[in-house]
């Protein structure tokens, strides 16, 4: 029925005009030229579009739908708290029970000492609270020198002011003048690195370091083995907080709640969003340590003078509420093993396709196929090509400059998988024959 609606009320696509939304990230230059690719209904891994074509949802919409589309008993829990108290703040010593209620339940499950939560709206939001926050808890034991943050390449921490400083791609700084200052960049498969360079910026110098468990919309890199006691260990000898970006990798799609348990480290904060509610509601957060929390909580007069709007926003936290009923009654951190194995396999078979040059999976639900050195450079392939071959197909995977990016929900199915696999293989077939 709402397709109806919403496919009433557009032109065919085939000859719309361009609306006047402003699309995020993309070439407006070329996506105002064609019609939009207008989504009008999703259920389970399954998108609509308006003209009633079906698509099978690859990527999650942008990482963030674990539990899969059309959940009513979000939607529900929704209106029951729409209905009861919309929204309030959490300012000052407001609060309002589904706040509580889920900074309890992340407290309780976060593999982190002695928790405290800090609500937000999202991913990027919350990336700049923790970095805040480090430089303020430096200060406030009198080590306000300590501001330098270390970043990882290829991380990507959102697009507020500190995330778009101390994101690992140097394409996503261009053209928007000064960043955040003392911020730094390192490889990111090696932890020596990451002693070189609090050595080299000096530890008195350092505040933080904030890392991906598994690097996400930068290319899909796990760590290397050890790699993350390995960092665990650098930071508490040279006294540099250890800051988790768990925005993708948290909430199952990891076989876990935070991601990071995977590797068996106790960070002093993990940042989280997308998962936490599916999206189906915007929130995010940061789990913050007691070491951290201590001179906010335990002082007098030293607030941390942060926050926004929407944060403990009641209904978010009752759909983030229900979205964890999910995850937890159909357990999908275990099923979600079972996915990440057969994504995996299915990706693999992709290697043996002559513009692939390497497939990597197998850690989480998500994957990345990047194309060859040649066919990207000599035979002029361009990713951006692939995707929309694979969306003509029914297939949404998601384009970075040298490789497709797939993230499914974690409800999806074996033969759903192989579906997913089989199309981009069919894709990449396609646009090899045009060049
Ligand atoms: N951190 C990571 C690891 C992310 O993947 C993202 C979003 N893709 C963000 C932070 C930023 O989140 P948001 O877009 O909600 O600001």
């Amino acid at each position: 029925m709402t397709e109806t609606v919403v496919s009433s009320a557009l032109a065919p696509k085939d000859h719309r005009e361009p609306s006047r939304l402003w699309h995020t990230f993309c070439d407006m230059n070329t996506v105002a030229k064609g019609p939009e690719f207008v989504v009008s209904r999703a259920e389970g891994v399954w998108l609509w579009d308006d003209s009633g074509d079906r698509f099978l949802d690859g990527t999650s919409s942008l990482w963030y739908c674990n539990v899969g589309h059309g959940r009513t008993e979000i939607a529900d829990a929704v209106h029951r708290q729409m209905s009861t108290l919309d929204a309030y703040t959490v300012y000052n010593d407001f609060a309002n029970v589904p706040a509580i209620e889920l900074s309890e339940r992340l407290a309780a499950h976060a593999p982190v000492v002695d928790p405290r939560v800090i609500l937000t709206s999202g991913g990027g939001e919350s990336i700049d609270t923790a970095a805040k926050l480090a430089r303020r808890y430096w200060y406030a034991l009198g080590r306000g020198d300590k501001t330098h943050l270390i970043s990882r390449t290829a991380g990507y921490h959102g697009l507020n002011g500190f995330g778009t400083s101390m994101i690992g791609m140097n394409r996503f700084r261009t053209g928007f003048g000064e960043m955040v200052r003392d911020t730094s960049v390192v490889p990111h498969d090696s932890a020596a690195a990451v002693e070189e360079e609090i050595l080299r910026v000096g530890p008195e110098n350092v505040a933080a370091f904030f890392a991906e468990p598994v690097i996400g919309a930068g290319g899909v890199y796990a760590p290397e083995r050890d790699y993350f006691t390995e960092v665990a260990r650098i930071c508490h000898q040279y006294d540099v907080l250890f800051v988790v970006d768990s925005v993708i990798c948290g909430f199952a799609r990891l076989g876990n709640w935070f991601g990071i348990e995977r590797f068996g480290v106790s960070p002093d904060m993990i940042v989280f969003a997308k998962g936490v509610s599916s999206g189906y509601l915007p929130l995010g957060g940061v789990v913050v340590n007691g070491r951290v929390a201590d001179p906010f909580w335990n002082q007098e007069g030293n607030p941390f003078v942060h926050g926004t709007t929407y944060a403990g926003h009641p209904t978010c936290c009752a759909a983030a509420m229900a979205n964890l009923d999910i995850l937890e009654r159909e357990d999908l951190f275990t099923v979600s093993l079972e996915v990440e194995r057969h994504l995996d396999s299915a990706l693999r078979g992709l290697e043996s396709h002559p513009l692939v040059g390497e497939v990597r999976s197998g850690v989480g639900v998500m994957g990345a196929v990047e194309l060859t050195e040649e066919a990207l450079t000599e035979r002029g392939v361009t990713t951006a090509e692939v995707f929309a071959e694979a969306r003509a197909r029914g297939v949404v995977v998601r384009p970075i400059p040298d490789a497709l990016l797939v993230s499914p929900p974690l409800i999806i199915t074996w033969e759903q998988i192989d579906h997913l696999a089989s199309t981009l293989y069919g894709a990449l077939d396609a646009v090899a024959a045009r060049h």
